[in-house]
């Protein structure tokens, strides 16, 4: 960890060491009062342990990876990085990284916080070397695996997304009654849902098997041939 300053960690061999793993902000905005309030929570417990005589290893940089960045660096020049040369956009995500660093640790270090600058923290080559490091030792380990799962898709930024990238907003909408034919007996059952772009995802209905109304249903239970594409069937919950 380097950078310097007041609050550069020593360790002392003697005495117990705590370290902090702290959460480095995102390049979504500047800092606002939130945020400071944020870290100013976690530097009282940096501040109490140094007083107490503890190494306390207390890192701050910005967070350095992946979409927010890219987002923010395609909003900020107009351009869209499938259109403009792989090199030339890290670069410009190296260069806003940097400028939007240098601007939030001078105004954390202006409120008084007792972290040490990890200059490039998680873009540095040191950490890359020991995530890829840490990756193949999980691989070794077999504790990696490759699956198919339900996932957040953004076909714009065409990548994954986590859940607390995504921000949900109220919309109006339809409520469509859709019409399912039940397999084994030929009958129409009516379900209603906003969401009908799911409809070709769907591979059964559940029925609470105890309401008096879908009864009938019970004769549909269970049915083994389940397969997208093929015709609608019922199956019970649980
Ligand atoms: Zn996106």
């Amino acid at each position: 960890m380097g950078g310097g300053g007041l609050f550069e960690v020593k360790i002392d061999e003697k005495r117990p060491t705590l370290v902090i793993d702290t959460p480095p902000p995102y390049p979504s905005g500047r800092p606002h009062i939130g945020g400071i309030a944020h870290y100013a929570q976690i530097d009282m417990i940096a501040r109490f342990f140094r007083m107490r005589g503890y190494n306390v290893i207390f890192p701050f940089y910005a967070d350095r990876n992946g979409l927010p960045v890219e987002v923010q660096v395609e909003k900020t020049y107009g351009i869209n990085m499938y259109e403009v040369p792989r090199e030339r956009f890290l670069e410009l995500c190296r260069k806003f990284l940097d400028e939007y660093e240098g601007e939030f640790v001078s105004i954390f270090r202006r409120w008084g916080g007792s972290f040490s600058y990890w200059r490039n923290g998680t873009d540095s080559e040191e950490y890359r070397r020991v995530t890829q490091e840490t990756f193949i030792n999980l691989w070794n380990k077999g504790l990696i695996y490759e699956t198919s799962r339900p996932t957040l898709w953004c076909p714009r930024c065409r990548t994954a997304l986590a859940e607390a990238e995504v921000e949900y907003r109220e919309e109006d909408s339809y409520l469509n009654y859709i019409k399912f034919r039940v397999k084994e007996t030929g009958e129409d059952i009516i379900i209603a849902t906003t969401r009908p772009e799911l409809l070709p995802a769907t591979v059964a209905v559940a029925f609470n098997p105890g309401d008096s109304r879908y009864k009938r249903l019970e004769l549909a239970r269970h049915c083994s041939s389940v397969k997208p594409g093929s015709p609608y069937c019922v199956t019970s919950i649980g």
